[in-house]
């Protein structure tokens, strides 16, 4: 992975005059010196030339590069959000009358695009304990064409088998989709399988939470087809990236790691001192996890676990009178999203997952109580364990 950090590092575009950091391209059309050279870049019979901003972008490609050699992908292409990311691909990859077998613990928007809109137009989800394999494969159809999983699911944590669902897709010959939000930098879905892997760019990617964004990372033949003029799911639905956008992101690649590291850092002290205190925390990075081995065995070294962690208070009651006690001693904001620099917290069941219903939500053992924290960096971490512990006690009384 260190290799993909310095090839990621070594991708570098210049401004105009010579700036360390290269110029944000905003035009939305580009003019022809020859008329004909324009209908030759229409059929694709002219490399390096761009056309109109929803095709493609200096910027956003700039961006796509410098994602590409992160995600050890051939490409990859910035849209304008999570949700058109994986929309785009399984856009791309189905067509009516074929069917998807998807993991049941994903983001609710995720589990509602798949369950309420793709249906629409005539593509089935079936929905599996995705670790489950004899479930996996038992739910392959002659019609399936993807398999769609989050490497680390949002909100329950649990660790998809990557390399063992690489290997089953490849063997029935589907495709393998990778939702990897919660997990850049730490896990490269690519190495272990997948044939695509997608980005809410909104959460650690941007790292401000002040812009929203997606990426989608794969092999040059399937970015082509997404910008084909005739058939390309996002150059004719339209979900692009804005190029100022694309390069607030380029540059906070830069600092990706390094933030992930941070994250990862806190979230592991917090959480060990959580578990010490006997408070029921779910964090991958601790052996009490059911799946410690299994991530650490995907993991690449030197980022840790990652920044998620969740807690079980049982009620939503409870979560969010902890939650709001937590915020106003400011250890965190009560808010959804995640990869903020600083912590966020919320109660999946009643927000981020409430797109799924309450029986679904018991089947895949979501707690109404369980309170979702995305750990900042911000801060020391030894004045958010004071907060948080005083705060803790205060709630639930003393341990
Ligand atoms: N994937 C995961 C795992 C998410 O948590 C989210 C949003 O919370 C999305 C995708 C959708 O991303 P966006 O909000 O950028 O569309």
């Amino acid at each position: 992975m260190n290799d993909r950090i310095q090839n990621m590092r070594d991708i570098q575009h210049f401004g105009e005059e010579g700036g360390v950091v290269p110029v944000i391209d905003v035009a939305a059309t580009s003019t022809f010196l020859n008329p004909l050279d324009m209908e030759k870049a229409f059929h694709g019979e002219l490399d390096g030339c761009y056309l109109y901003s929803r095709h493609s972008n200096p910027s956003v490609s700039a961006f796509g590069k410098k994602f590409a050699a992160l995600e050890g992908t051939g490409a990859a292409l910035g849209v304008s959000s999570g949700m058109a990311a994986i929309h785009a691909v399984l856009d791309q990859w189905t067509s009516a009358g074929e069917h998807i077998v998807a993991s049941r613990t994903i983001y609710g928007g995720t589990w509602a695009l798949l369950k309420n809109h793709l249906p629409r137009r005539g593509v089935e989800t079936t929905f599996v304990d995705i670790n489950d394999l004899a479930a996996v494969e038992a739910a392959i159809r002659p019609s399936t064409r993807v398999l769609f999983t989050e490497t680390l699911a949002n909100p329950l944590l649990n660790m998809s088998n990557l390399a063992s669902l690489g290997a089953l897709a490849k063997r029935r010959g589907i495709r393998l989709l990778v939702d990897n939000t919660f997990t850049p930098v730490l896990i490269t879905p690519a190495d272990h399988g997948a044939d695509a892997v997608i980005h809410s760019c909104t959460k650690y990617i941007s790292g401000a939470s002040d812009l929203i964004a997606g990426v989608i990372a794969g092999p040059p033949g399937l970015i082509q087809s997404l910008t084909d003029i005739n058939t390309g799911s996002v150059m004719l639905t339209g979900p692009v990236m804005d190029p100022r956008i694309a390069h607030e992101l380029y540059l906070r690649l830069d600092h990706l790691p390094v933030r992930m590291a941070a994250h990862s850092a806190h979230a592991l002290t917090l959480a060990t001192r959580m578990e010490e205190n006997r408070i029921p925390v779910f964090y991958p990075g601790l052996e009490s996890h059911p799946q410690h081995a299994l991530m650490k065995r995907h993991l690449n070294p030197g980022y840790g676990f990652g920044g998620m962690l969740t807690i079980d208070c049982v009620t939503s009651k409870k979560a969010m009178e902890l939650a709001r006690e937590l915020q106003d001693v400011k250890f965190g904001l009560y808010a959804v999203s995640l990869g903020f620099s600083r912590t966020l917290m919320s109660c999946p069941s009643v927000s981020t997952s409430s797109e799924i219903p309450e029986s679904d939500q018991k089947a895949m053992q979501l707690s109404p109580g369980l309170l979702r924290l995305s750990i900042g960096f911000t801060g020391t971490v030894e004045t958010a364990w004071s907060r948080f512990i005083s705060t803790y006690r205060k709630v639930f009384g003393n341990l």
